[in-house]
């Protein structure tokens, strides 16, 4: 037998999730899967939804590489770019569209003595401040860029800082500053993240770009979405023991149990993904039925509270998040987001499920 450490990757259901962020902002949708895919498997991924994304999203050259090598011939957007000049002919090689999010790429992108010319994304810095040509330096950097021999189509695009709080004006201003900037050019545009097509009808244009809702994690946490979990990610009880009241448990005996309490040892660690940083109380289930974190997770294992469960057996099945426990709910109380905790999954042997024709 193998470590019982299993991330179970629904496949139908990030093709599900594709369907819904497509649909509910209308127009055209890069599906992003920087990061293998948020740590889903960016190969499988991309394959589930082959023939019907409009495009992929990704973070760097080797990212978009790893695709063509699996035979995907979709577009495939460099959302950073390129960051030397010496990666630009392997980018008209493959046939990839690229972001310009800073002068130097402009210039670099002029000088350069390309085969094709390349399909550009021009990254306008709207308000967030990390990357993005400033609106004074925008219209400009366009009309340089849209006369040259060496770029074929322009979509202009921002990104917003704040779209996952409703209760800021922030994206508001972002929307406007872009409008304004860019009106009168004739081309598309690409303004929304997950959270913004959940939350921000006025961040709907030409093209999107959701990444996290596409892993069935709801971007504003609290909003009513037909979103599917994608990920599972599920290990096994593998020791059992009582522990009086006021005795502890684990590293640094950080819990001391305030009854009497049947405690489960779980074969899942901070090296397999699971946060150290989740506190006591962090919600977990055990054959279906939720229960709590306690102590102090360790590298490869962590305690989970049975005292209530007195069916559980050495071998009962723990959900870490997934279906029954929102990876959200586990990242709040791990003082982290979603993102990252997909993101880390390690050494959990991935397994792959997909009923066709959803
Ligand atoms: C990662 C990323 C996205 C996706 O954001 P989500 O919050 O995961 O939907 C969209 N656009 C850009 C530029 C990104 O870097």
């Amino acid at each position: 037998m193998s470590r019982p450490a299993i991330a179970h990757i629904r496949l139908d259901a990030f093709r599900h999730n594709y369907r819904v962020a497509k649909q509910s902002h209308g127009g055209k949708a890069l599906a992003v899967i920087k990061a293998n895919a948020y740590g889903h498997g960016a190969v499988h991924c991309a394959k589930a939804i082959e023939g019907e994304a409009d495009g992929f999203a990704v973070a760097c050259l080797e990212e978009a590489l790893q695709l063509r090598e699996a035979g995907l011939p979709e577009p495939i957007l460099l959302l950073e770019g390129f960051f030397e000049a010496i990666e630009l002919p392997e980018i008209v090689a493959n046939n990839l569209w690229i972001v310009v999010h800073a002068q130097w790429q402009v210039e670099v992108l002029l000088a350069t003595k390309l085969a094709k010319p390349l399909h550009v994304w021009l990254k306008m810095d709207s308000g967030m401040h990390r990357v993005g040509l400033s609106p004074n330096d925008y219209v400009q950097a366009y009309e340089r860029l849209k006369s040259h021999k060496n770029v074929a189509k322009i979509v202009l695009m921002t990104h917003f800082a704040n779209a996952d709080n409703l209760s800021s004006n922030h994206t508001l201003q972002q929307i406007e500053t872009f409008k304004n900037t860019t009106q009168g050019l004739n081309a598309e545009l690409s303004l929304a993240n997950s959270a913004a097509i959940v939350g921000w009808k006025q961040a709907k244009f030409d093209w999107t770009r959701p990444g996290i809702m596409l892993y069935g994690a709801d971007p504003l946490m609290n909003a009513d979405t037909k979103l599917k979990p994608v990920m599972q990610l599920t290990s096994k009880i593998i020791s059992i023991r009582s522990i009086k009241q006021g005795e502890s448990i684990g590293y640094g005996s950080i819990f001391s149990a305030e009854r009497d309490t049947v405690v489960g040892v779980v074969a899942c660690g901070y090296a397999d993904g699971y946060p150290r940083s989740a506190v006591t109380g962090t919600p977990m289930a055990v054959d279906g039925k939720m229960t709590r974190l306690i102590g102090r997770v360790s590298m490869d294992m962590l305690f989970v509270d049975l005292t209530d469960i007195p069916n559980a057996i050495i071998g009962s099945q723990v959900e870490l998040w997934g279906n029954q426990v929102s990876a959200n709910a586990v990242a709040t109380s791990a003082g982290t987001i979603a993102y990252e905790l997909f993101c880390n999954v390690k050494r959990a042997h991935f397994q792959y499920f997909d009923a066709a024709n959803i």
